[in-house]
């Protein structure tokens, strides 16, 4: 099942909905059963069970539909408590940057302020002049959780989407006493998107292509399958020192291929746009403003 947040172009008034993506189509939830919350938030927090069930209805029956193309696509998940990031979390990256393979994941994070839809721009930031690119393949946490054991990971997440976790290099690693917050949570830094798919849909979440191509060039171009620490041990040990809530987002670390990497280094500027693509997933495209 693909869900996407949406609002319809001709609304005035800008009514968000909660919708499941068939095709280049949408069923809104609230066409499904009547009153359901229009937030896959509040979904998530108080009818986890009516969208299970909605998982194993057949579409078909659902004629009350509205296009892609009617709609402005919003993050498909909005409001998370946290927005959690893993550093140097592909083989190839720390290749690239001569490191070792972290033992333990590296996180950070970033406030729930950054996400933006998966066509919106990103406005550049005054404060930097070393704007950089990160396409990151990232899930939802489904329900709230501690000290949760690998072997029951998986129950906690819902799906997955494609996210750009957009950075300040000069804030990041020059700046701010050497915490990444500053670098990494400036407005619009977290696009993700376009919708997204339950856990069912990618039974494998560790061998999908991902790819970030700037101005049509493909700059970043590896695989899930380089990701060290995983989608079950991230669940796993982050909830052992804070509780995992239903809408948490986790980013998994960015494939090698980065600007501030290059010699010499390839920054964003005003017009740029970035794609990022994650096979089965979907494809995600800002244009720096
Ligand atoms: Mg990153």
């Amino acid at each position: 099942m693909r869900l996407v947040q949406y609002i319809l172009k001709n609304d005035p008034q800008g009514m968000r909905h909660l919708g499941v993506r068939v095709g280049e189509e949408i069923v809104n939830m609230q066409s499904i059963r009547k009153g359901v919350p229009n937030t896959l938030l509040e979904m998530l927090t108080t009818h986890k069970n009516f969208l299970d069930e909605v998982e194993t209805m057949p579409m078909d029956q659902f004629k009350e539909r509205v296009t892609i193309n009617q709609v402005n696509l919003l993050p498909p998940i909005s409001g998370s408590d946290k927005v959690v990031c893993v550093g140097m979390n592909y083989v190839d990256h720390c290749e690239e940057q001569n490191c070792p393979v972290p033992e333990e994941p590296i996180f950070f994070s970033k406030f729930s302020t950054t996400l933006v839809g998966p066509f919106d721009p990103i406005p550049y930031p005054k404060m930097t002049k070393e704007l950089d690119f990160e396409v990151e393949l990232a899930f939802v946490i489904g329900k709230k959780g501690k000290d949760i054991p690998i072997s029951s990971a998986m129950d906690y997440v819902l799906g997955y989407t494609t996210a750009h976790d957009v950075s300040a290099r000069d804030w990041q690693l020059k700046k701010n006493g050497g915490q990444w917050l500053i670098g990494k949570t400036m407005d619009a830094f977290s696009p993700i998107g376009p919708h997204i798919v339950t856990k069912s849909e990618i039974p494998d979440p560790h061998n999908l292509a991902i790819k970030c191509h700037v101005n049509g060039v493909t700059e970043q171009n590896s695989n899930t399958g380089q990701i060290i620490h995983r989608v079950d041990k991230l669940v796993s040990f982050l909830s052992q020192f804070c509780t995992l809530l239903p809408g948490d987002i986790i980013l998994t670390g960015t494939p090698p291929g980065v600007g501030v990497f290059r010699k010499p280094p390839l920054f964003l500027k005003k017009g740029d746009v970035v794609e990022c693509e994650i096979e089965k997933i979907g494809l995600i495209r800002n244009e720096i403003v």
